[in-house]
């Protein structure tokens, strides 16, 4: 196949694509139909719902360095491969190994009564000494609030009670409003004499169930543990401190930190016909927290990938450019799976884009689409043909976890973006289960990844150049 070389000027900059000679694009309306048959085949599946179910049931608790996360690699591959995809390789990788241990407990002591309270350690906590931590409690909204307390965080547990923003339309802005609270908190606790920090769970739902979630120490500031109450826990505990403001909340966690483990991400392709050695990454992450069976976050994104490829393979679509599904490994606490894929040398190869799915197996919406206008522009052109099934929306500005290191790179980045107002009933806890996801809704998911992966990898991106 020849090719050759298009430079033209687009908003300033100087645009390089290379488009492949003798081997015309079929228009929108030879898209459209493309885009027709994949959807079809889609839905007509249900296979994304089964491959979910299958990794949910073979490793529902896939914590990097887990015998889980060990299962969840094999289960990539093997699924990879019984699916025909090409190139199905695992690429190693080193990985933070924090384990939660049996014991995980907590109560409020009030007037002689103990009253449980369901607490989960967060990911990377030190845990209490084996008789518990016991003291009483100071609650605050805020780190400055805290820091304005002095002397009467010393010796306490810290409880962190900022709630989510209910006012703001995007839950990861209410999120990410509150989120400090669980990776800082024990370390702004200590940094003020407390003993031990609560937090309650980073959702807006009202029950029992507590949400873990990493954390941070820092150099210098001493560790002490933190946990995740429920909204319930956190309420029942507030109502309590205001009938006595000198009770006690006893803390027992046995989790710890060992060494680093062996992992890997897992790779599958669909070789292209034209420039195998351009690629088009989609991807979610294989790892999730020990709770649930980390079937939205991030099973789902993991079988959007696979599932994309699997429909295109049956389709007979063999697109232009590589089209490569990667599995990551350790998005939850650590992202090495996403910095070592992205730090891999692959020599002759180029990454023409990259997509990430990790906000959940929901309703698809759209992309955000990162890179430069002109990319946006090009992508914006595509937005008829995921019209049908309602998930043009395309904004401007495309990230992931995983793929941030990419994007570092230069890569344009884009995500799927779903309908997330329930994306936080479920993250990180128990409630996030295989029951929770719809299956139409998933497998639109895979579509939606299919088209767009497609797309890319048949009329490529513009290259921004300096000029
Ligand atoms: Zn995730």
């Amino acid at each position: 196949m020849n090719n050759f070389l298009r430079i033209c000027i687009f908003s300033g900059i100087v645009i390089v694509s290379l488009e492949a000679r003798g081997d015309e694009s079929p228009g929108l309306s030879g898209y459209l139909e493309t885009a027709s048959r994949i959807t079809k085949a889609g839905l007509r599946s249900g296979k994304a719902y089964s491959l979910l179910s299958d990794l949910c049931a073979t490793a529902p608790h896939r914590l990097s360095g887990s015998e889980g996360a060990k299962k969840a690699v094999e289960w990539g591959r093997r699924t990879f491969e019984s699916l025909g995809l090409e190139r199905v390789r695992l690429e190693p990788v080193m990985v933070p190994h924090w384990v939660r241990g049996p014991v995980e407990e907590a109560s409020i002591i009030l007037a002689g009564e103990r009253v449980p309270l369901r607490v989960c350690a967060l990911g990377g906590s030190v845990g209490t000494p084996a008789a518990g931590i016991t003291a009483e409690v100071l609650v605050v909204q805020s780190f400055e609030e805290l820091r304005a307390s002095g002397e009467k965080a010393r010796g306490k547990i810290i409880f962190f009670n900022r709630a989510f923003d209910r006012s703001l339309f995007s839950p990861f802005a209410a999120y990410g409003g509150a989120v400090n609270q669980r990776g800082a908190g024990a370390v702004e606790a200590a940094r003020a004499g407390g003993v031990a920090a609560l937090v309650r769970s980073m959702t807006a739902r009202r029950d029992d169930v507590p949400h873990t979630g990493g954390m941070r120490y820092v150099n210098g500031v001493g560790q002490v543990p933190a946990a995740a109450i429920s909204i319930v826990g956190a309420e029942r505990l507030v109502d309590a401190l205001s009938r006595d403001p000198h009770l006690k909340v006893e803390l027992k966690l046995s989790c710890e930190t060992l060494p680093d483990a062996p992992s890997a991400n897992v790779l599958g392709e669909l070789v292209g016909s034209a420039r195998p050695h351009e690629i088009v990454v989609i991807g979610g992450h294989l790892d999730c927290w020990d709770k649930g069976q980390g079937a939205h976050d991030d099973g789902a994104g993991c079988v959007h990938s696979i599932e994309a490829l699997r429909l295109l393979k049956e389709l007979g679509i063999r697109p232009k450019r590589t089209i490569r599904a990667v599995l990551f490994m350790n998005e939850e606490n650590g992202t090495r799976g996403g910095e070592a894929y992205a730090a891999a040398s692959r020599p002759g190869e180029l990454t023409v884009a990259a997509i990430e799915s990790d906000a959940g197996g929901f309703m698809p919406r759209g992309f955000g689409v990162g890179g430069s206008v002109a990319t946006f522009d090009a992508v914006g052109k595509w937005a008829p043909l995921l019209a049908p099934i309602e998930v043009n929306h395309l904004v401007r500005g495309g990230h992931g976890v995983d793929i941030g290191p990419l994007i570092a790179k230069g890569v344009p980045g884009l995500g799927l973006n779903v309908d997330n107002q329930r994306y936080f009933d479920y993250h990180h806890s128990d409630n996030d289960t295989i029951d929770k996801v719809n299956e139409r809704e998933l497998e639109l998911g895979a579509i939606a990844m299919a088209i767009m992966s497609y797309m890319i990898a048949e009329e490529g991106l513009p290259v921004a150049a300096k000029p």
